[in-house]
């Protein structure tokens, strides 16, 4: 009895030192300086919740015993495993797969929510309406936000290439969601003495999961892959709920704080990204923009005039300042640590260098800020858009380096164009613009861009990494001739 007091006097302390480590990370994670330590603070603030989790051991009083933790063993070798796997796969993981990694961590949030609800369901523990009910909710979206994540992550990495859309879609996904909250109320309705079931139980709880995972691939399906990181966070937010409600059963506060702060941080990611597209969160989820666009571009005025990267790079070292614009081409080409050493090198000719980053530029928010630091970059060089746009009039070079939709001057001049609104960096306002493409390719909104045509641009055709080589090449030779 004692030693059960004091081990939930314990948990109690170390649920409460988990959530204040959770808020405090995150706190930590809104500058790139912090971040680091932010993900390491929040990182120990779970590692404190787990290890608590296993003074259940210690019989504190059934209703807040989950009763599979109370297998030792089974949690160790699920921790060893897990913790394996996630240490690898980060290890391993390249910058432009970090969308599908958090696509299937996020998958596997909602599954461990729904999972915690299977066991409350399936234990034939006696509930009460409010628990029933917020069970069944938990289960709902952390079973939605399982499948659909995985068919998020499918859609990622290429696996499912189109979005699959028939005729009258959306009425079979309301009607298999109402047939899923039906069957929940028919459980809830059963439980409460309302009426013998038609099938048993277990069978109900089969089907409940079955069609609330199969309404999770229907939804996600039509929607198209270069949308997926907008519907990965709506998910990430829907998994932080169900893992809430979970918690709010088990009694469990750090799975309710630590789902209460997921959910709360994927709803503002989610809106914060559709502000930085201009487009509407139901606009995400019930168009199809992520799909072939359907727009119908008119002729573009001007022509496409390609220039050597040698030329590119001897003309910005001479250049008074320069603004990079990094995109997803960049990631692609992995070519960080070369920009930035040829930044060090017109830095130190004297050119003031500074980069601007759109908030969603490359496939996920950050991962810009992040590539740039893997490299070096000072974060003082580092500019968001609101704070560097007005300052591209008066820059002699801008430098968009695998970066299409996000300096297309469409956004702001072609009311027809999908991408019309949304807010672009001012690169076509600088005196010179460089373009460092591989060719004609598209960006992600499969549009073509104007500023590629315009009079001041020019375009340095082949792979980030290779051109940035040449420029490299060409300015320390330069420094070699001056020197002699
Ligand atoms: P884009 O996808 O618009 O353009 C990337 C460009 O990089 C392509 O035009 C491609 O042209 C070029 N490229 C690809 N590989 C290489 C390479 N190895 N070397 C050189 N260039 C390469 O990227 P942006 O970053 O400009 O814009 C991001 C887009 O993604 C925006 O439209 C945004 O709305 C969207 N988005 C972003 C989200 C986020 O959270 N960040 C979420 C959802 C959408 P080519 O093939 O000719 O080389």
């Amino acid at each position: 009895m004692v030693i059960a007091n004091i081990a939930q006097l314990i948990i109690g302390t170390a649920d409460l030192a988990a959530a204040f480590l959770f808020m405090y990370g995150l706190k930590r994670m809104s500058s790139p300086v912090t971040a680091p330590s932010g993900i390491f603070t929040a990182g120990i603030g779970m590692l404190v919740a787990i290890l608590a989790s296993f003074l259940y051991v210690f019989d504190v009083g059934t209703s807040a015993k989950p009763f599979l933790m109370v297998n030792v063993g089974l949690g160790v070798a699920a921790l060893i495993l897990g913790g394996g796997v996630a240490w690898w796969g980060g290890k391993k993981v390249a910058m432009t797969q970090m969308p599908q990694m958090v696509a299937l961590y996020n998958g596997m949030g909602g599954g461990a929510a729904g999972a915690i609800a299977a066991v409350e369901l399936f234990g034939a523990k006696s509930q009460g309406t409010t628990q029933l009910v917020v069970t069944l909710l938990g289960a709902l979206i952390g079973a939605i936000s399982l499948s659909g994540s995985l068919i998020a992550w499918a859609k990622l990495e290429g696996v499912i290439n189109k979005p699959l859309r028939v005729k009258g879609q959306q009425i079979v996904n309301l009607l298999v969601l109402a047939g899923t909250v039906a069957i929940g109320g028919y459980l809830v309705y059963v439980a409460q003495g309302g009426a013998p079931p038609i099938l048993p139980t277990p069978q109900l709880i089969y089907l409940f999961f079955a069609c609330a995972l199969i309404y999770g691939i229907l939804m996600t399906l039509p929607i198209g892959g270069a949308d997926m990181p907008v519907v990965i966070s709506i998910y990430n937010a829907a998994t932080g709920l169900a893992v809430g409600l979970e918690g709010f059963v088990l009694g469990n506060p750090a799975l309710m704080i630590a789902g209460m702060v997921v959910g709360a941080a994927g709803t503002l990611l989610t809106l914060l990204m559709a502000q930085a597209m201009n487009r509407s969160v139901e606009n995400v989820l019930f168009t199809n923009f992520g799909g072939p666009s359907k727009h119908k571009q008119g002729r573009i005025k001007g022509s496409l005039k390609p220039t050597g990267a040698e030329d590119a790079g001897i003309f910005m070292r001479y250049a008074k300042s320069v603004i990079i614009v990094p995109g997803y081409g960049l990631a692609a080409a992995q070519a960080q640590q070369k920009l930035y050493e040829f930044v060090k090198l017109i830095q130190a000719a004297g050119v003031s260098v500074k980069f601007a980053i759109h908030p969603v530029a490359g496939r996920m928010p950050g991962q810009m800020d992040v590539l740039l630091a893997e490299a070096g970059v000072p974060y003082d060089l580092i500019f968001q858009l609101d704070g560097i746009n007005e300052e591209f009039k008066t820059t002699n070079v801008s430098m968009g380096i695998g970066a299409n939709d996000v300096v297309n001057p469409a956004a702001r001049t072609d009311k027809s164009s999908p991408i019309f609104g949304m807010p672009i960096l001012n690169a076509d306002q600088a005196k010179q613009v460089y373009v460092i493409k591989r060719g004609e390719g598209k960006g992600y909104a499969g549009i073509v861009n104007a500023l590629f045509y315009a009079d001041n641009c020019n375009m340095v055709y082949g792979d980030a990494a290779a051109v940035l080589a040449k420029m490299i090449e060409a300015v320390r030779g330069l420094g070699a001739k001056e020197a002699a």
